[in-house]
């Protein structure tokens, strides 16, 4: 288990190198671009000290990794998780810069996290923890260097105890200018209304355009879900809402199925009420995991953690489309088995792209104190997510190649001019 765990940590790593090199390789990216962009500019790790409930201290180790910031602020999630390590952080700093570029963002790429398994601490823990490991990262973030946001295990809660710490911890008169180093917050902290769905949303924005290029009617095609945290379940909603049916989920506690479709309300409802776990859902039978990615369905929607699709699982998919909600969900080597087979793939840094420009949006309202209404919010991000899926479809036919290889392209080739026009200091 250690080992495959291990894998799937440096796999994230081996995966977004060789992807970037591919991609880097087929536009004959400039030779000291991609030296710069192969590597990160800083990487912080922090080991700080926390008093747990009954008096005991414990230390826990945090991380954030700012890959590059050529086009602004380092920008991507925190997320709490066993699994986080400075490498993992590595890997998904990287897809942050990928992400923003191709969305248009002006924003660079960063990730973090703290190396824990939430559900074993109080919340009061968490707080602290959270607190502390803010306090420890110190002038590492702020809203013009870099800019956390939920990730796997974080909510709005928590990016509003990091908003609190790091505004109490600067002079008086600045404080209501350092509140929005995070996005995802609260809506009565300066949050923006409808970033909860941001992400799912964007997800389903990505198939719409997919389903719209290939002639495809979205309704009564059959979909599952991989993870049921706010990713999956917002998909999942706006899915339903196109009239397609949710057949199967899975999650860290099982894999659970239902032929005639799975209510996403109930379900949710569920997994609210059982520590964010599906298992024991009541109008669904238990499948074997194993089961789960060959289900006979239309779409496939990852939307939990790294590396699941796989050489050992993509010849069993029978699914049209992966949509890529998590980042990172399907390996090279799976990938190339999924081309093979003619599967199509909306790549995360395209499919999972609506969470970060809905915190776009919510880092402009505090920074112009404005007040966006939803409609105008999701308005806004399919905009966003229309134009980066046309990017990425024309790049792919430019070059003749993949959709994931062709957003990278479209991505680098933002970043590049803007290398070209600023040059290297000094
Ligand atoms: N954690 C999300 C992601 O992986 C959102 C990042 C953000 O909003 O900065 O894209």
């Amino acid at each position: 288990m250690e080992n495959v765990e291990k894998k799937k940590k440096t796999g994230m790593y081996d995966n977004v190198l060789k992807q970037f090199n591919h991609a880097a390789d087929i536009m004959k990216l400039d030779k000291g671009i991609r030296k710069i962009l192969g590597s990160t500019n800083s990487e912080i790790s922090v080991h700080f000290p926390v008093k747990m409930d009954d008096g005991r201290i414990e230390v826990f180790n945090g991380y954030r990794v700012q890959h590059n910031n050529a086009l602004g602020p380092y920008k991507g999630g925190l997320r709490f998780h066993p699994t986080v390590d400075i490498t993992a952080a590595r890997a998904l700093a990287i897809w942050m810069t990928w992400k923003s570029a191709l969305a248009g963002l002006p924003y660079g790429g960063g990730k973090g996290g703290v190396s824990i398994d939430p559900s074993k601490y109080s919340e009061a823990e968490l707080e602290r923890i959270t607190r502390r490991f803010t306090y420890s990262l110190g002038e590492n973030i702020g809203p013009d260097v870099d800019i956390p946001a939920p990730d796997v295990n974080t909510n709005p809660q928590i990016m509003a105890w990091i908003a609190d710490t790091f505004a109490s911890t600067k002079s008086p008169s600045t404080r209501m200018l350092n509140l929005h180093v995070v996005t995802g917050k609260p809506v009565g902290s300066g949050g923006l209304k409808g970033r909860d769905r941001a992400t799912g949303y964007g997800v389903v924005a990505s198939i719409k355009s997919w389903a719209k290029l290939k002639g495809i009617d979205l309704s009564g095609k059959r979909f599952i879900v991989q993870g049921f945290g706010n990713v999956g379940y917002w998909a999942s909603y706006f899915m339903e809402e196109l009239g397609a049916k949710l057949i199967a989920v899975q999650d860290a506690s099982g894999t659970i199925f239902n032929e005639n479709g799975l209510d996403t309300e109930k379900l949710h409802n569920h997994v609210g009420n059982n520590k964010g776990m599906i298992a024991g859902y009541p109008e669904s039978v238990k499948i074997e995991n194993s089961e789960f990615f060959a289900l006979d369905c239309d779409v496939i929607i990852p939307a939990a953690l790294g590396n699941q699709i796989t050489e050992a699982n993509a010849h069993l998919i029978k699914a049209k489309l992966i949509a890529e909600g998590a980042n990172g969900p399907t390996d090279v080597e799976g990938e190339k088995i999924l081309l093979e087979r003619g599967v199509d793939i909306i790549p995360d840094i395209l499919c999972n792209a609506g969470g970060v420009t809905g915190s776009y949006y919510e880092w402009l309202q505090n920074k112009r104190s404005e007040d966006y209404h939803i409609d105008t919010v999701l308005r806004m991000i399919s905009e966003k997510l229309e134009q980066a899926f046309e990017r990425t479809v024309n790049s792919a036919n430019k070059y003749d190649t993949d959709w994931r290889t062709g957003a990278y392209i479209a991505a680098l080739e933002r970043i590049e001019q803007t290398y070209r026009e600023r040059g290297v200091f000094p």
